[in-house]
């Protein structure tokens, strides 16, 4: 590959149309279900170049060639239906909700075998890749916020003869490159941090590897999982300030994290050093955790994350989550608000709960 420019470069000058005289500096919402015969486009099913200012953007920055999806689990299911009947697919046991129920689903019809690693024993998952056809990891964990070493994993895993496949919604490709750390495909919920402003659902694939392109280029055509028009353009339009939003938000969870674990209240913070999550455990348990998500104003308590909102809630309120989830896990996500402002709403919260 070419040396690519910088991330902040990248977020704000990929995808835009030719610099000619009255061009729109940035692609404009295409609304086309069909295109005039002998292009490339054809049909709204098959491309449009609102989607592809988007997969231009994502797929510079990631380092491989995008296609975008209604939504992050069109992205997860159309990696997984990648695999082949009566394989074994390597998963985390903590990852994101609804990657987890689809591969029980797939298993429970016989479909797939799904064996589950803790990703901190890098080890331990290492050896679980035998024989396995696809390694799923996610890296910081949605909600327990573990760290998995992506590189040892990822050479263990293709030693093994397994391809890698990395949710990197969390990190971003501002913080982390899966495919340069030799990951064969990224998957992201574009919802979160990529569109940012809790307006859009939509979601991606990215992969260097033509066969792989092709396969789920195929699957989007044929199933029509596909992206709205408008949706991509809110995407592209949120990514433009990513970085801006990922260095600010990082730097206001650090230091929430820092305050947090000193405050009477709180029996634990999980914060990798990375990214713009953080999650807590109380003095005072689940009870206490409950109380705190109905005593803040700016915090707000809502489920979905990476918003220039700061949101929060208690994750085993879901029932499907894990049970190795601790019960009073609250996990934060910081949005752009001043960070001294957030502390002070969170601590008036934490002190409320008088435990
Ligand atoms: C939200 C999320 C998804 C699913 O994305 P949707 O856009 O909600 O379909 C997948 N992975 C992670 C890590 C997520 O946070």
């Amino acid at each position: 590959m070419t040396e690519r420019l910088s991330p902040a470069t990248i977020a704000v000058a990929a995808g835009r149309p030719a610099q000619e005289p009255d061009a729109p500096l940035n692609a404009p919402v295409t609304l086309a279900s069909v295109f005039v015969a002998g292009g490339e486009r054809e049909y709204g099913r098959y491309a449009n170049p609102t989607w592809e200012a988007f997969e231009t953007v994502l797929g510079e920055l990631e380092g491989g060639r995008a296609l975008a999806y209604a939504s992050g689990m069109a992205a997860v299911s159309t990696v997984l239906d990648l695999v082949a009947p009566g394989a074994t697919v390597v998963a985390p046991q903590h990852a994101y909700l609804g990657t987890l129920h689809l591969l029980a689903t797939k298993e429970r019809r016989g479909e797939v075998t799904v064996r589950q690693v803790d990703l901190t024993d890098t080890a331990a998952t290492v050896a679980a890749c035998d024989d396995a056809a696809l390694v799923w990891l996610e890296s910081p964990t949605n909600p327990m916020l573990e760290v998995a070493d992506l590189p040892a994993i990822i050479e263990g895993a293709h030693a093994a003869g397994a391809r890698v496949v990395v949710d990197n919604t969390f990190a971003t490709p501002i913080l982390q490159q899966p495919l340069d750390l030799g990951a064969d495909v990224v998957v992201h919920s574009a919802t979160k941090l990529l569109s940012g402003h809790a307006d859009v659902l939509l979601g991606a694939i990215v992969t260097r590897d033509p066969e792989i392109y092709q396969a789920v280029d195929e699957q989007r055509r044929m199933k029509g999982a596909i992206a709205g028009p408008m949706e991509a353009w809110l995407a592209t339009r949120g990514m433009r300030t990513l970085h801006l939003r990922v260095d600010y938000a990082q730097r206001s969870a650090a230091f929430l994290a820092e305050q947090l674990a000193s405050h009477p209240e709180v029996r634990s913070v999980r914060f990798p050093g990375y990214g713009t999550m953080v999650a807590i455990q109380f003095a005072g348990g689940s009870a206490a955790a409950d109380k705190l998500t109905g005593a803040t104003s700016i915090w707000v308590h809502a489920t979905s994350l990476g918003g220039v909102e700061s949101t929060f809630e208690r994750r085993r309120r879901w029932s499907s989550e894990p049970s190795t989830v601790p019960d009073d896990l609250v996990r934060l996500s910081v949005g752009v608000e001043d960070m001294h402002d957030l502390w002070a709403d969170l601590r008036q919260a934490l002190d409320s709960l008088g435990s």
